[in-house]
């Protein structure tokens, strides 16, 4: 089984297999089998490096594993450089893979390095936690933080193929799993009605799970939505916008609350309520509100939002880098699995969404 994400000559496929099969498949991917590059971080390797270096070198590949802090702070240019001096005092040549074995810190900060070593090697995904297999495995992003902000240096780098096995979540913390299944709310919300109803059916097996089948079912139809969205938009020059439904606010919030406050899901999922809100006042016959907004509350959100300042969150998110003209762009449902973008809300108005996402 696996997902297509349709870009020309920088197309792949997003298979959901056990990571056993990695081998066979970075042969049947066209990789010559010689020396690899595995990065993962401390937490994902205590659990699948060993076995999964050995199924490599006994299919003839020398594994290189460089093993970083878990963490955001692990997306910095202090640990790419680190990847750059193994990797180049190792040896490797343009043939060489980089396999990137964890959460979105690693396949972020791995990919980067992949784009930029010797102008580019292969680069193959293994996501590890439901929001890097659902989002940030899918669509070519790769960046590293700076200090004045997230995601300000990196490149579009696509991968040569993704593998994704969901049983690596068996050991993801709860509160990551909840927060990755932020992102899937948002991909059916914004594009796909029938995933709605699938959550909606199947919501506390999902949210407990404890049912495997349709957590990989539920993978697959969310990464499908992204794939659709950056095979039309690889670049973000239109459509693939709408992948920032809810982060309007969610960016906000975390800035002003402090970072790790609120986790990145928590922080969607009250933008999500905010721009629920917003949608349904622009479209009150259109979007049924009360289902949409029931799907997005069964999403647990531990602090209370209502001790945030309205002020602040105004002001950071007028200064989202985002942002076109000074003008906040807030991505809306028009209907339910459509959206769209729009700059021009009033200000009581986005106070009024705000106080509706803090509600109980
Ligand atoms: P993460 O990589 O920090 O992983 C979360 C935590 O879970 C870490 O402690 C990690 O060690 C642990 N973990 C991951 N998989 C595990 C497993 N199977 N078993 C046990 N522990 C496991 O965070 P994340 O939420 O995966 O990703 C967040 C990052 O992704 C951010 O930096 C964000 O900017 C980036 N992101 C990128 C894109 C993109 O398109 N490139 C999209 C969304 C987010």
């Amino acid at each position: 089984m696996s997902t297509h994400v349709a870009l020309g000559d920088r197309s792949y496929s997003i298979h959901y297999q056990s990571l056993e099969h990695l081998p066979g498949l970075l042969e049947d991917e066209g990789l010559r089998i010689g020396r690899c590059l595995l990065v993962s971080d401390e937490n994902v390797a205590a659990h699948y490096r060993s076995p999964l270096v050995r199924q490599l070198e006994r299919a003839g590949w020398t594994v290189r594993s460089i093993v970083l802090s878990p963490g955001e702070q692990t997306k910095s240019a202090e640990a790419l450089q680190s990847i750059y001096d193994e990797a180049l005092t190792w040896g490797i040549d343009r043939q060489t893979p980089v396999l990137a074995l964890g959460g979105g810190v690693i396949g972020d900060l791995a990919g980067f390095a992949a784009a930029t070593l010797l102008r580019g090697l292969p680069l193959v995904h293994l996501p590890t936690s439901l929001l890097a297999q659902v989002d940030a495995s899918v669509g070519g992003k790769t960046a590293i933080n700076h200090e004045t902000g997230k995601n300000l240096i990196g490149a579009f780098y696509q991968p040569r193929f993704v593998c994704t096995d969901p049983s690596v979540l068996d050991t993801l913390p709860m509160a990551e799993y909840t927060s990755g299944m932020a992102e899937v709310v948002k991909h059916a919300l914004i594009r796909d009605v029938d995933l709605m109803s699938f959550l909606e059916e199947n919501l506390v097996s999902i949210l407990s799970r404890r049912d495997r089948e349709a957590i990989a079912e539920t993978i697959r139809r969310a990464v499908s939505v992204k794939a659709d969205v950056v095979s039309a938009d690889e670049r973000e020059t239109g459509e693939r916008v709408v992948l920032n439904f809810g982060h309007t606010f969610a960016h906000a919030i975390e800035s002003v609350a402090g970072y790790g406050t609120f986790s990145h899901g928590e922080a969607v999922a009250l933008g999500m309520r905010a721009a629920l809100y917003l949608s349904h006042h622009r479209h009150p016959d259109a979007l049924p509100r009360e289902r949409a907004v029931e799907l997005v509350r069964a999403l647990p959100v531990e602090p209370d939002p209502s001790a945030l300042d309205f002020d602040s969150l105004y002001e950071a998110m007028r200064s989202d880098k985002k942002n076109t003209e000074g003008t906040i762009q807030f991505v809306l449902l028009d209907r339910l699995g459509h959206a769209y973008v729009t700059g021009d809300l009033r200000r009581s108005l986005v106070q009024r969404a705000w106080e509706f996402a803090c509600e109980e």
